[in-house]
């Protein structure tokens, strides 16, 4: 199995492309501070960070890369606990849903 590391401190993390748990809740403490958070009508949460508007799970998970998945692994959009998130490629991603 490949390590990953937390791209912001390099401590070793579940999944790639994403922070390791205490990175993630600095930086969503970081965006609560802003008080950016804003619920629309879609079972996605958005969180607004400067100008741009991306999913909670987004920022619970840590990823920025936009090129990432952040998959829930129970398939509840609502859920965006740590544990629930899975940080996957594009093709993968495709293949957790098309198997
Ligand atoms: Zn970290
Ligand atoms: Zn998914």
């Amino acid at each position: 199995m490949r390590k990953h590391f937390c791209s912001k401190c390099h401590l070793e993390v579940p999944v790639s492309g994403g922070y390791c748990r205490k990175c993630a809740n600095e930086y969503m403490r970081k965006v609560r501070k802003q008080g950016k958070f804003r619920h629309d009508s879609s079972e996605y949460k958005k969180v607004r960070v400067g100008k741009k508007v991306i999913g909670k799970h987004r920022v619970v998970a840590g990823v920025t890369n936009p090129k990432l998945y952040v998959h829930h692994k129970d398939h509840d959009p609502g859920n965006n606990d740590f544990e629930n998130l899975e940080v996957l490629k594009p093709t993968e991603h495709y293949a957790v849903h098309h198997s």
